[in-house]
């Protein structure tokens, strides 16, 4: 059976406002699931579609760093926060095409991220770049606009093992563990001054602590 050249790499975008298991266990499970080398998590300068993030990137990534430290499918990448400007997607998978040509990349969103799609900077691009992985998250169901529903019916891959077949330009829809947790609902707890024992891992929970992230500052 054909293969591409090169390892299979996940890029795993987001605010991580802070980092959570919400997104650390997905992210592992779709490592595994698609049989990827690494999973990169990239925390957003400035995120397109939403306001300033609470927390300063050196933070997110810091906790981010944390989070994933020890576990080898999963590692934070920092190169949307080296880049000036808006973080836009198409951007970041230009930058991973040119280091890994052959290989394929694979971009993994949550179903509520994949409902908007279509209006990320340059969003048809994407699938010049790499493959679209959605991930199931409790709450939003699939629901796309005309156009971006057409584009993920026609490229729709019949098995994950076809992920590794072409460098990109297929979509897969991954069910994964449906953990309900988001980052502002982490914010609100600490604002309140309530625990987030077993929403994140000690290790940012405890960076929060030490450095009064998120207790002081209305959240979205
Ligand atoms: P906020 O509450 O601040 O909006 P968030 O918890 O949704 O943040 P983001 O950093 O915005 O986290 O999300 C980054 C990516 O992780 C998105 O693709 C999103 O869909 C996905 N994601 C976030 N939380 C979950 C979850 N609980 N299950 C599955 N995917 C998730």
């Amino acid at each position: 059976m054909n293969r591409a050249a090169g390892p299979a790499i996940g890029v795993f975008g987001g605010t991580f406002d802070p980092v959570h298991f919400g997104h650390l266990r997905p992210a592992l499970e779709a490592g595994e699931a698609l049989a990827l080398h690494q999973v990169r998590m990239l925390p957003s300068a400035q995120p397109p579609h939403r306001g300033r993030p609470s927390a300063d990137a050196v933070h997110r990534l810091a906790m981010l760093e944390r989070a994933v430290a020890g576990q080898s499918l999963l590692c934070a990448d920092d190169c949307e926060l080296r880049r000036e400007g808006p973080s836009y997607m198409v951007d970041t998978l230009h930058h991973f095409r040119a280091s890994h040509p052959e290989s394929p990349l694979i971009l993994i969103v949550g179903q509520d991220a994949a409902n908007g799609l279509d209006t990320w900077h340059r969003w048809a691009d994407l699938f010049d770049l790499a493959h679209l992985v959605v991930m199931g998250r409790p709450g939003p169901d699939a629901d796309y606009g005309d156009a971006l529903g057409r584009m993920i019916a026609r490229r729709a891959a019949r098995s994950a093992e076809e992920l590794h077949h072409q460098p990109a330009g297929l979509t897969f829809s991954l069910p994964v563990s449906q953990l309900d947790i988001s980052a502002t609902s982490i914010r609100n707890q600490v604002r309140a001054g309530r625990s987030i024992a077993y929403l994140t891992p000690p290790a940012v929970a405890d960076y929060i602590a030490d450095h009064g992230l998120y207790a002081d500052r209305p959240c979205a």
